[in-house]
């Protein structure tokens, strides 16, 4: 199957009693034993529910892989990862990630014995020039939040594997979707989402996702999410298998739109930085263009004036665009990353790699182009 088909049929199939197309909210907490000690297929639904097993079928059917892993939060999904890890494991993350990761590395995760070092994965060896016996996780995220830059996954995948085969590599995905790009394809062990953004795509649910392909990692995630419980609900797992059946169509229509906003604000007297990976000045063009199917669509900038007074009076002038946290829903969203999604990373941190008070991330949505680009015009020259 072709990934337009795997969105909608992918692991799919009509619901047993029924034949209902889409599968039952299976709003249930546990499953009747035929006998003592012999339970049917579904025990106890914490471990597994139909309604979550369908979309879990459905991950592992877009990204390519074996196994799928629906979880209540993108945060639970990472906390499942690095619960496989020891005290005194060592983690090589990127040194632009999405805050809330950053936040539970350096405030809950260290706190348990594992250390992180954040390099800059534009250049494969700083990250092989860190690789020590003790390294048991490599964390990439790419394009990266908020100041999209991209890590070469299979560059990195062959070089770290190449040191170290036994390093885990797993790729936070929830930017570009399977749609644009399949870590595991490029040699990756584990792919993450926080399915709450584009998998979702209506801004109606939280949720995290995990696939693998390899069977006994399969094996120690499933163990994870059942002993501890951070698990997807049958309603929010029927919402997400929903959304995903417009992936394709959906990130198309991001892409378009996400192409016309950054072409746009290059070109815009009042505006200064933008970054986005298909704007052939970006410093990674070559790597995203060849990684990449399209560029998504999300784009961050600063505009000329980039005092705190002009960057909030922006902030506040856009109609189409709602200034919230979040991204990847249908609709267009405006963020600020220093006051909102990444507050949590220390002042000296987020200015080391550019998060100012100036920088503006935009979610463009999959409303019509003219009316994003008038609203991003109008809010300009208030
Ligand atoms: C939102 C987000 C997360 C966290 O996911 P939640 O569903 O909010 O818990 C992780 N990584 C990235 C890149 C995100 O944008």
């Amino acid at each position: 199957m072709k990934f337009n088909t795997k969105t909608i049929h992918g692991g799919q199939k009509p619901e047993a009693t029924t034949g209902a197309i889409m599968p039952p909210v299976f709003m249930t907490s546990t499953y009747a034993h035929s006998s003592p000690g012999e339970p049917q297929e579904y025990e106890y639904s914490r471990g597994e529910n139909p309604t979550r097993t369908a979309l879990e079928n459905s991950f592992a059917a877009i990204e390519n892989g074996t196994h799928g892993f629906a979880f209540s939060s993108g945060m639970a999904a990472i906390d499942c990862v690095l619960r496989t890890l020891k005290p005194g494991d060592e983690v090589i993350a990127g040194d632009d990630l999405y805050g809330g990761t950053y936040r539970m590395f350096t405030r809950l995760f260290e706190k348990y014995g594992l250390e992180f070092t954040y390099v800059d994965m534009d250049d494969v060896s700083n990250i092989t020039n860190v690789i020590t016996e003790k390294t048991k996780l490599v964390w990439i995220e790419t394009p990266t939040n908020p100041l999209m830059k991209i890590a070469d996954i299979k560059a990195i995948c062959s070089a770290v594997k190449e040191v170290n085969d036994t390093v885990l590599i797993a790729v936070d995905n929830t930017f570009a979707t399977p749609y644009l790009q399949r870590p595991l394809d490029l040699g990756a062990d584990i792919v993450m989402h926080s399915a709450t953004k584009y998998l979702g795509g209506h801004s109606d649910l939280v949720m995290g996702a995990l696939i693998v392909k390899d069977a006994n990692l399969a094996k120690e995630v499933h163990f994870i999410q059942f002993a501890a419980g951070a698990i997807a609900s049958p309603m929010d797992s029927f919402l997400a298998l929903r959304g995903i059946k417009t992936l394709h169509i959906r990130m198309q229509r991001h892409c378009e739109n996400g192409r016309a906003v950054a072409n746009f604000l290059k070109k815009h007297p009042k505006v200064g930085a933008v970054y986005y990976p298909g704007l052939e000045d970006h410093p990674s063009y070559a790597v995203a263009k060849k990684q990449m199917k399209d560029f998504g669509g999300m784009v961050s900038f600063r505009l000329k004036d980039d005092s705190k007074e002009a960057t909030f009076k922006f902030l506040k002038n856009t109609n189409i665009f709602t200034l919230a946290e979040s991204l990847g829903g249908v609709e267009s969203l405006v963020n600020h990353p220093v006051t909102m999604s990444h507050a949590s990373i220390p002042e000296k941190e987020r200015l080391k790699i550019g998060i100012t008070d100036a920088l503006i991330r935009l979610s463009v949505g999959i409303e019509d182009e003219e009316d994003i680009l008038a609203d991003l015009e109008q809010a300009l020259n208030l």
